[in-house]
């Protein structure tokens, strides 16, 4: 077993890359060559593709799943001192955009087991001044969308799903229908960045509504403000995918369902070998949803993780922690809107998750490995 160690990495872009090497390189010279670079006629095809992929009304392309965020937000109007209730536990981006706003974030706990923002502790941070939750759909699996939703009508709150590490997942309502992630509240937002479950060549990013009229105000909000060229209706930003991400984004977006399916397939090695473990709790898997693996994170006892993860590079396996540290803990949110409570299971998590290699490309062979040597540390 020394020879699937070689190279086993957290993300493998360049093995994906070579599988469809000629495709990818023809649209990328596609893209030189008519030096269509910016708002060619790629974007809208890519658009309209992924549209189709996730059964929404509209998807606008972007810079990149941050700018996705704040684009929505502005779509929706919110005004400064606006609060936005997110899960404390989740990547900076959520909760920055809110603060650049200058809207109140309002951080509350996740659900210890699905690693979601609790629907408990939206209810109790719900105040006069709520106007926007943003369940964030972590590691790929997506929150409790029919709660949150019912929460939400009921004190007429606005809902932006970021789906930045879920593009592909579904979720299920009680009534049996099954919509994609991004596409259940009032916008969606996700990232391309590299490392994404649909990533491109460097930064991009997409909002999904299927509102014509939040559609519009996004479209609009993400050039600059205009409607029509030179005349500029709100103030907006700067925000597009170039051309040549869109072409990329284009090639791949054929393969995400089997790029998904090797994901679960990792994902289910893994579980298969690690529930007998006593210290590790395998991903739960919520019944509402699927889960398209963006990390594939364990909870291990906090005594022994640091311990794991010295043990793992010494042969060779690359693990990383998302995410060390609760928003509210980090030095730049000091003093910025409110937290609710001391938020237990963030607390937790930040000291017990552990994510291991997840990418299309690992072997099982590789898996076995890394399955073999988690299981030598804690025998
Ligand atoms: C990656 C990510 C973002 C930001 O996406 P960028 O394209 O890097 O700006 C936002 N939210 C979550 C949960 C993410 O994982």
């Amino acid at each position: 077993m020394s020879f699937p160690t070689a190279d086993i990495q957290m993300v493998d872009l360049r093995n994906q890359y070579l599988q469809i090497k000629p495709a990818i390189d023809a649209a990328i010279l596609g893209c030189i060559d008519t030096t269509t670079f910016i708002k060619g006629p790629q974007v809208s095809c890519f658009e309209q593709q992924l549209a189709a992929y996730l059964d929404v009304q509209h998807v606008i392309a972007c810079a990149n799943g941050t700018d996705a965020l704040q684009i929505a937000m502005m779509a929706l109007g919110l005004r400064p001192g606006d609060e936005v209730i997110v899960p404390a536990f989740t990547y900076v981006a959520t909760a920055e955009v809110v603060a650049l706003l200058g809207l109140t974030p309002v951080l509350v706990d996740v659900d210890p087991d699905t690693f979601t923002i609790s629907t408990a502790a939206i209810e109790a941070a719900l105040s006069p001044k709520t106007k926007l939750v943003v369940p964030v759909h972590l590691f790929g699996q997506c929150a409790d969308m029919e709660g949150i939703l019912a929460r939400c009508a009921a004190h007429h709150v606005s809902v932006v799903e970021d789906s930045a590490q879920a593009i592909g997942a579904r979720y299920t309502f009680s009534n049996g229908d099954t919509v994609a992630a991004g596409a259940i509240g009032d916008l969606g937002t996700t990232s391309f960045f590299p490392s994404k479950n649909l990533g491109c060549f460097g930064d991009g990013g997409a909002v999904y509504t299927n509102s014509a009229h939040l559609a519009s105000n996004v479209r609009m909000i993400g050039n600059h403000g205009q409607a029509r060229k030179y005349e500029h209706e709100t103030v907006g930003v700067n925000s597009r995918l170039d051309s040549i991400q869109a072409a990329i984004l284009s090639e791949k977006l054929k393969h995400l369902t089997q790029y998904t399916q090797a994901r679960q397939q990792v994902a289910d090695a893994y579980d298969q070998a690690f529930r007998t473990i006593e210290s590790i709790d395998i991903p739960f898997r919520a019944a509402y949803s699927t889960h398209v693996f963006h990390q594939y994170t364990i909870k291990v006892p906090a005594s022994r993780r640091a311990d794991l993860m010295v043990y793992l590079k010494q042969k060779k396996i690359p693990s990383m922690i998302y995410y060390p540290i609760p928003l509210n803990a980090q030095k730049a949110y000091q003093g910025v809107g409110r937290v609710m409570g001391d938020l237990p299971a963030t607390r937790d998590l930040c000291k017990r998750v552990l994510s291991l290699p997840m990418h299309t490309e690992l072997t099982l062979d590789q898996v076995s490995y890394i399955t073999e040597t988690v299981a030598a540390f804690f025998a």
